[in-house]
């Protein structure tokens, strides 16, 4: 006889789970189970293991596996219960929508279930909830029952890939659950943050899937099986569920199901974020000012002190940069006509960069159209696949979005921790890469610790780059930025900038030595392929740089100002204090912060509340922004009408 011990393939179950330990606490990361041919066991180990690394919850510290042989005689197979799609619009409707599908199943009490479904959120595994007593039959009340010994059928060549199908395995959960003697029907919500479809399933009606139980970004979820406790023993159940070995055959037709997807109405589609934006108070709309930018500004018909405008030294309706943007216009007309590489180079846009490279000291500048191009072009050109970025967590978007275009691989670190940023930079290997930070924190206005950022960028031969959009004209004694602010010779190999906030203008900039914006000249993509700003925007841009140099008690006054509000929030007891033009003023609550950005305008200040998703959620806040112009008297109001609403201090006397 002569048989090959390796043509018989025996089944496995493997299991993975994955955990971290955060602040003491074990930390659940991910997990997975399969039941798979021998001979497919390595590689799914492999991308189980992969899995458990490269989770988007964080990197596990911890992994699991459980590797275990399977009686074929132990395994029953089901067919996949068949899917319905419900739309529905709202979370309330989709409750509604499983209430009614309880009935049908014959469940008396469907609408007090409902209210069980907060009490699953902390649970790891489902409740197992009596639909006639409403009495709850877990053993452990804190751990719910776990549903586990599943898999889809699956060929022997199949390969275990690197991430999950949330879907598949809903529906594989929901067949072996709906099959469990005496569960009558189930209930899922899911907890992930960024969906918020959920399901009911039973034997009877199959799995109907939902598509609204709960809010976009909630953590919300649960699971619930429902039994009839009057004709079975939910021991029975609780074993079924948690040892039977199960394989749903005939998940085909899912693929089928994705395909309606297309024929969902896609306005509608986009109508529902926009409702959803509305119920998270995230809804942004446009406020409509009908003056120029300034500390007083008319809105809505009223003269309103504006404190949240980015042109901290008032200078955008200044008589130089008026008449000097006139005569170019009057000398050139408007539109440059082409990219600077081809027709839309002037002597005024050389004249423009020569300006900007003196002020900030360096041998070169280049101009792009705005601070965000300048920020995606430049990160995009210099680094790409294969290169690392080290980005602290809170850097502007537009720097987020140039390292996702560059492909490199980004590691974050600790908000402006250097010790953090070196401990990351040593665990990570590279050829070349680029460490990327705000120099002043749009969100927050604290500063960049730029000696040490630069020092050990020097240390480790990587590119330093800083993003001084709210530094220039802002920091150091003069408002030349970071470098004058601390007063020091480390100056980073790439210094960005904007036009369009304390310059008063518009478009953005880079500079840095000859080699730099040499190869960006070549090689930044939003550079090259893009008509460059007029002549017009060039002039605002040297007149705007003129007036600080000329007027250096601007600056001056601007400090002042910060100084002089942080001491009046200070004395009504609010501990606040910058060194910047921005001064946040921490609220948490998205809704609060929009209610006191309300009142402050009712009372005749305009300040911008900032919520997530441009600052983290839970951490919204009022942004005031000082301008240079405004007075002691409208700093020291303001400052009484926030510690009023806020409940904090005496009433502004
Ligand atoms: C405003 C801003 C930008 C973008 O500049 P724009 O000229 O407005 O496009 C880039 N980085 C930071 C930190 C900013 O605050």
């Amino acid at each position: 006889m002569n048989v090959s011990v390796y043509t018989m393939q025996d089944l496995y179950s493997v299991k993975m789970r994955a955990s971290r330990m955060v602040c003491d606490k074990n930390e659940h990361i991910s997990g997975a189970e399969k039941i798979i041919h021998e001979n497919q066991m390595n590689r799914c180990v492999d991308n189980l293991i992969f899995r458990g690394f490269h989770h988007e919850k964080g990197k596990a510290d911890f992994i699991n596996i459980k590797l275990q042989k399977v009686n074929t005689d132990e395994i029953v197979y089901f067919d996949a219960l068949p899917v319905t799609n419900v739309e529905v619009s709202n979370w309330q409707e989709g409750y509604e929508t499983i209430k009614q599908f309880l009935k049908k199943s014959g469940v008396v009490k469907y609408n007090e279930i409902m209210d069980f479904l907060p009490q699953t959120m902390a649970m790891r595994g489902a409740m197992l909830l009596d639909v006639n007593s409403l009495m709850r039959l877990e053993p452990d009340l804190n751990r719910g029952i776990r549903a586990t010994n599943m898999d889809q059928e699956r060929n022997s060549d199949y390969v275990v890939s690197n991430s999950k199908n949330h879907y598949e395995e809903a529906i594989v959960l929901a067949t072996k659950v709906a099959n469990c003697p005496g569960i009558v029907g189930e209930i899922c919500i899911s907890d992930d943050p960024n969906y918020i479809t959920g399901y009911f399933a039973s034997k009877e009606l199959g799995y109907i899937r939902i598509s609204k139980l709960k809010e976009m970004g909630s953590e919300f979820g649960g699971r619930i099986f429902l039994f009839d406790g009057s004709q079975y023993d939910y021991n029975e159940a609780i074993n079924y569920l948690q040892n039977t070995y199960v394989i749903v055959k005939n998940m085909k037709q899912f693929d089928a199901v994705e395909n309606t997807k297309s024929k969902v109405d896609k306005w509608k589609h986009l109508q529902e974020q926009l409702e959803d934006l509305k119920t998270n108070n995230l809804y942004r709309t446009m406020k409509q000012f009908e003056s120029s930018q300034g500390a007083h500004v008319c809105y809505n018909g009223r003269d309103i002190v504006l404190m949240a405008s980015n042109s901290y030294l008032d200078i955008t309706a200044h008589a130089h940069i008026k008449k000097y943007t006139k005569e170019i216009i009057d000398r050139y007309g408007y539109g440059s006509g082409g990219s600077r590489l081809t027709t839309g180079n002037t002597d005024i846009h050389e004249l423009l960069e020569k300006k900007i490279a003196d002020f900030k000291k360096c041998e070169s500048a280049l101009v792009f159209s705005s601070g965000y191009v300048a920020n995606v072009a430049t990160i995009s050109a210099l680094v790409s696949e294969g290169d690392v970025i080290f980005s602290d967590v809170l850097n502007h978007a537009s720097i987020i979005d140039g390292c996702r275009l560059s492909k490199a691989k980004v590691v974050l670190y600790k908000h402006n921790d250097m010790e953090d940023f070196e401990k990351k930079i040593k665990e990570t290997s590279f050829h070349h890469a680029l460490a990327v930070s705000d120099a002043v924190f749009s969100m927050d206005g604290d500063i960049l610790k730029l000696n040490e950022f630069v020092e050990i960028c020097e240390r480790y031969n990587i590119y330093s780059m800083i993003d001084e959009a709210h530094a220039t004209g802002v920091i150091g004694q003069t408002g030349h930025g970071i470098v004058e602010h601390y007063n020091t010779d480390k100056m980073p190999d790439i210094m960005m900038g904007t036009l369009s906030k304390a310059i008063g203008g518009e478009g953005g900039y880079v500079t840095g030595n000859r080699i730099l914006i040499e190869y960006l000249k070549n090689k930044a993509r939003g550079f090259i392929f893009s008509t460059s700003l007029s002549q017009a925007s060039m002039a605002c841009g040297i007149a705007g740089i003129e007036i600080i140099e000329q007027e250096p008690e601007r600056v001056k006054k601007l400090q002042q100002n910060v100084k002089y509000f942080c001491a009046c929030l200070r004395h009504n007891g609010l501990n606040v204090d910058s060194e910047t033009a921005i001064v946040p003023i921490l609220v948490h609550d998205e809704k609060k912060a929009l209610k006191l950005s309300e009142y402050l305008l009712e009372k005749g200040y305009y300040i911008s509340a900032i919520r997530y998703p441009t600052v983290a959620k839970n951490s919204a806040r009022l942004r005031v922004a000082i301008m240079s112009t405004h007075s002691k008297k409208e700093l020291k109001e303001v400052a009484g009408y926030i510690c009023e609403f806020l409940g904090i201090g005496e009433k502004n006397g």
